[in-house]
């Protein structure tokens, strides 16, 4: 195991890049704060300004003030992730799979900033959903965010299904709501035919997304984290880089292709 952010782990873990022929890599939040979209458990990061409760499903449903609250915040939140441009993070990550040295990416992320770099989306498994459309939690039509944003703008202040009458919610997973089965399976079986594992910015602490990695090394995989702070999985890591995202991906995907 190697920690910190000096040249030769960068160099080692190049070197597993270069000669696995199988890599997938997972991605978090901690990808996009350089694109000025917060995330969840750092400092001045969404927990800190919203309750983690008003995300939870039932209470969602179950509560006109929650659905008020959650699109005040979303009408001010949205246009943040809408006018985001992806991050030196991402533009590694997209040039690594054009080389053909990516296999699978795997985001928790919902913001679409993978596929904005270039990343081809027919490789991106986008775990929990996207921001970029809603869906009708009744009857399950979908719709653009935009179009959604331009009724909140307009005074909306809970907008509803215009087929149903049901409540729109973003095609995103909340808190108690299951993950499309095809997308869990599709990733799961990404972890588990991993040479390399490569995290890239997330704290692991939310799971099924989380305890991909621990499946990936349970199947033989070399695990590579990037981080900028300590993680769950830290101890069970081949590597553990250290630093931004914006630094080290681009070192590391530049090391790998040299
Ligand atoms: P998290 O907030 O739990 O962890 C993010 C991690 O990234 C933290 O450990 C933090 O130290 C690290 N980090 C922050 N900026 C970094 C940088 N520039 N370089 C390196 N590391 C950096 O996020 P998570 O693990 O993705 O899990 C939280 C959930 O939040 C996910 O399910 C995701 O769906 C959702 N989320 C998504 C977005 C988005 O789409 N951009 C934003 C916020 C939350």
């Amino acid at each position: 195991m190697t920690n910190g952010f000096p040249a030769d782990s960068i160099a080692q873990a190049a070197d597993w890049l270069r000669a696995s022929a199988v890599t997938v890599c997972l991605t978090g939040a901690g990808i996009s704060t350089e694109s000025g979209i917060p995330d969840f458990r750092s400092r001045g990061g969404v927990w800190d300004r919203f309750d983690p409760k008003d995300f939870d499903i039932r209470r969602w449903l179950g509560s006109e003030e929650v659905r008020r609250r959650y699109w005040a915040m979303s009408r001010e939140g949205y246009p943040r992730v809408m006018g985001a441009e992806p991050s030196k993070g991402h533009a590694a990550l997209s040039r690594l799979a054009g080389s053909g040295r990516l296999s699978l990416l795997i985001t928790q992320n919902t913001d679409g900033l993978h596929q904005k770099a270039g990343h081809d989306p027919d490789e991106v498994v986008e775990i929990h959903g996207t921001s970029h459309f809603c869906v009708c939690a009744a009857c399950g039509e979908r719709i653009t965010r935009a179009e959604v944003q331009e009724r909140v703008e307009r005074g909306e202040e809970i907008p509803l299904c215009e087929n149903c009458g049901g409540f729109l919610k973003p095609d995103a997973v909340f808190f108690g709501e299951d993950i499309a089965p095809e997308r869990l399976e599709r990733a799961v079986t990404g972890a588990e035919s991993a040479e390399v594992f490569l995290v890239a910015g997330s704290s692991l602490a939310v799971r099924p997304a989380g305890a991909l990695p621990e499946r990936a090394v349970l199947s033989g995989a070399r695990l590579i984290i990037v981080n900028e702070s300590p993680t769950r999985l830290d101890g069970k890591a081949h590597a553990v880089l250290r630093g931004k995202t914006g630094d080290i991906l681009p070192a590391l995907v530049e090391a790998a292709l040299a």
